[in-house]
């Protein structure tokens, strides 16, 4: 029996700085960061979704007491972090330049709603395009809103590009199948289709872009939030993703928007990159989405918390789910022992070590278990408290149970 509990005894030493998480500690520090997920305007049903797969993961970590909250902060900091990483990222330069060779053009397609900057974010393209000396031409698939097509002229002759148009109300498939063999027979290398944004749930609208997909094929379907609209562009996000899957977003204004939620909610809902920001009226103003910034902007300074969440992840030992159900069956939640209730309210000694009972002979611990018939503590602070008792009791002569 003495072996038993000496054995119980330093096993429960020996994590007395561990702490096994449970839904209740998880659940109260992700409750303050929410708070900042929610104010950065990432989307409710977004935070519950990263929630609970992180719930799902840490639930049954052992982790350093003082370094829970810290511990949860950077699993969701990493969480987040690999969900952009998991979308990958596209090089749109590279891939044209991949195409060249080819007879065909490389096509990218622009959806998204009417005043979010489709348009303006397309010219930033082609700019771009153009500085890498790509060649380029412009496809004005808006044949629907009243003064679509002489925006885009704007910015094409800005630009001095050649753009293909039709009469409103002309198909705009048909001004798209013009507008890639015009870059066939003169080689140029990429086409830029401007389509139509009436309201998202417009069928029709989804229709006529299904066709302009269908007809033309694109080598990239582009879609384009406003991310000042935070919630609304994910309602959008989602739509147009349900008909056409898009392979990435560009979000624009995001010099006005402090936030920047938009971005994750986007990617958690359509797992897909977010290719670039747009950051001002010029169009130079395009820079690549950077991940690192969005976390900065959401969490602070998220580099050194980075290191450290590293470090504890690869010391931490997380179990997989096979492994807790195993773990759920064999450790019952313990009861709360009634001794732990008797137990005088006095400040525990100055802890020198991680050991509780460090100092005290086995012989004590033995004794003091025996007479007074104590269960083996089954929990840290059962243990630290069980050596308290046996310290009063030493002192005070080792009276045996009356
Ligand atoms: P479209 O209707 O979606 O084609 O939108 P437009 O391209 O016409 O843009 C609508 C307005 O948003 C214009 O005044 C643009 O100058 C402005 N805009 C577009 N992108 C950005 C951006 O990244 N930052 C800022 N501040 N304004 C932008």
């Amino acid at each position: 029996m003495f072996d038993k509990l000496r054995t119980a005894f330093s096993s429960a030493a020996k994590s007395f700085s561990e702490k096994e998480l449970k839904d209740k500690d998880i659940d109260e520090i992700l409750l303050q960061l929410e708070t900042s997920l929610l104010e950065s305007d990432v989307a409710l049903e977004v935070i519950d979704s990263i929630k609970s797969d992180l719930k799902e993961k840490l639930i049954g970590s052992k982790v350093n007491k003082n370094e829970i909250e810290n511990f949860v902060k950077n699993s969701l900091i990493q969480s987040i972090s690999s969900l952009f990483d998991a979308t990958g990222t596209i090089d749109i330069v590279q891939n044209i330049r991949a195409k060249k060779d080819s007879i065909e053009p490389y096509i990218i397609l622009f959806v998204g709603i009417n005043g979010t900057g489709k348009t303006t974010t397309l010219a930033k393209i082609a700019n771009m395009l153009q500085k890498s000396k790509l060649s380029i031409v412009v496809a004005a698939a808006d044949t629907f809103r009243a003064g679509a097509i002489e925006q885009l002229k704007e910015h094409t002759n800005r630009l001095n590009l050649k753009l293909i148009a039709q009469n409103y109300g002309s198909d705009p498939a048909a001004v798209c199948r013009d507008a890639v063999l015009y870059a066939k027979s003169h080689k140029i290398d990429c086409v830029l289709i401007d389509t139509a944004g009436r309201m998202q749930t417009s069928k029709n609208l989804m229709d006529e872009i299904s066709k302009i997909n269908n007809v033309v094929k694109p080598d990239l379907k582009i879609f384009v939030g406003d991310s000042l609209t935070g919630n609304d562009t994910v309602n959008q996000s989602r739509e147009f993703f349900n008909y056409i899957k898009f392979d990435g977003s560009i979000l624009t204004k995001s010099d006005a928007d402090a936030n920047g939620g938009a971005a994750l909610s986007i990617v958690k809902v359509t797992a897909t990159p977010i290719l670039y920001l747009g950051t001002g009226q010029e169009y130079d103003d395009l820079t690549k989405f950077d991940k690192d910034d969005f976390l900065e902007t959401v969490f602070g300074d998220v580099e050194q918390t980075q290191e450290i969440s590293e470090q504890q992840i690869s010391q931490i030992d997380i179990p997989s789910k096979e492994e807790k159900e195993i773990q759920e069956k064999m450790e019952p939640e313990p009861e709360v022992n009634t001794m732990e209730q008797e137990l005088p309210k006095k400040k525990p000694e100055e802890k020198t070590s991680d050991d509780p009972f460090e100092g005290i002979e086995t012989k004590d611990i033995d004794n003091y278990a025996d007479w007074y018939d104590v269960p083996p503590p089954e929990t840290d602070e059962q243990a630290r408290k069980l050596a308290i008792k046996i310290r009063e009791w030493i002192s005070s002569g080792r009276p045996k149970p009356s």
